[in-house]
């Protein structure tokens, strides 16, 4: 958009030299979200002594490091997502129509009967704000429970808020915007509750966290506004924004064609999350690896001579 490449009426209202008029760039924001549902683990087997708030922790870190430099393996060797599951929230013997009745029911925003609309994943540590925020008790142990929404309905937009690009960027994610998403996360977090309380899990809860704010250890008689409430303080994005230049027809609000090529200007392609025609079911990085590869091979085809476009 600085480059003159976007909405012709916000970059013009900026005093921005127009090159195209692209309606669709900055628009069609989409993203994965997520809420996270932390548990304190009795078993003190959880990694929470990775940000030590104890002498023990700080004991125990020191041992990691140690055991990771010198032999490549113990607790450091994590991903913290250690297990995943992709779902539907259609599937009646997850979500069996006696106890979630159809006015509880998620529209199918999934591309087909195949594909996911949830996943969900294991942290062996309950974190905060991101990991940024306090941690969730002096010296305790805690493990999370996450469900991410996969095919949002919500869009949101990118602006610019003026020409100069040292200033940042209006981003506005418009995140459960749509009744249907915050339908979606209910179901999440209460697959994450039956989880939770389903052994080997459930043996490992310490009741000690039972009545901690930041911990929700029992969510079965929480009622669905209650947990409306639950998801909309503690969603947060899973950092896989797409779709802001997407792949489509113009008058569809598109701005590359199938080739990655902008509409409208020749020799300009775009190879990144941005042109997803719309989030994809899963992570970002590898399809964004995909499109890249895809148009290494485009332009040495076109400049090879060979399928010129
Ligand atoms: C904290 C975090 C964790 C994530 N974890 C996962 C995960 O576990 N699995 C997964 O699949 N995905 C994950 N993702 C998502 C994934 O990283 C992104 O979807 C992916 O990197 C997007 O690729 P991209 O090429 O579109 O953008 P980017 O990877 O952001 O690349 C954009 C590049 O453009 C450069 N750039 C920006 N402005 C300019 C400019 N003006 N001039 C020149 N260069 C510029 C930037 O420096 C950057 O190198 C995570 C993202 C974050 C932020």
């Amino acid at each position: 958009m600085l480059s003159g490449v976007g909405p012709a009426s916000h970059l013009s209202a900026l005093g921005i030299h127009v090159v195209a008029d692209l309606p669709g760039v900055g628009s069609n924001l989409k993203d994965h979200v997520v809420v996270d549902i932390g548990y304190m683990d009795k078993t003190k087997q959880s990694l929470s002594f990775l940000r030590p708030t104890s002498f023990t922790h700080s004991l125990q870190l020191i041992k990691a490091l140690w055991q990771y430099k010198l032999t490549g393996k113990g607790p450091l060797t994590t991903n913290l997502a250690e297990a995943v599951a992709f779902i539907r929230t259609d599937d009646p013997d997850i979500f069996p129509p006696s106890e979630f009745p159809p006015e509880t029911a998620v529209e199918d925003t999934t591309t087909g009967k195949a594909a996911p609309d949830i996943e969900l994943f294991v942290t062996p540590v309950a974190y905060n704000e991101h990991g940024a925020g306090t941690p969730l008790g002096k010296g305790q142990y805690t493990f999370m429970l996450h469900t991410v929404l996969l095919r949002p309905n919500a869009s949101g937009t990118i602006r610019l808020q003026s020409k100069n690009p040292a200033d940042s960027p209006l981003i506005d994610p418009q995140y459960l915007s749509d009744q249907n998403d915050v339908k979606n996360l209910i179901r999440g977090v209460r697959l994450l509750d039956r989880v939770a309380h389903t052994n080997p899990l459930k043996d490992i809860i310490d009741p000690a966290g039972d009545n901690h704010p930041k911990l929700h250890q029992n969510l079965s008689k929480t009622s669905d506004k209650d947990l409306e409430n639950l998801v909309r303080e503690r969603v947060q994005t899973l950092y896989h924004p797409t779709s802001t230049a997407r792949m489509a027809p113009l008058e569809d609000g598109g701005v590359v064609d199938p080739f990655l090529r902008v509409h409208g200007i020749p020799n300009l392609r775009i190879a990144d999350a941005s042109i997803f025609p719309s989030i994809v079911s899963g992570h970002t990085t590898a399809p964004v690896i995909a499109i890249g590869e895809k148009a290494a091979d485009l332009i040495k085809n076109a400049v090879g001579g060979q399928a010129r476009r």
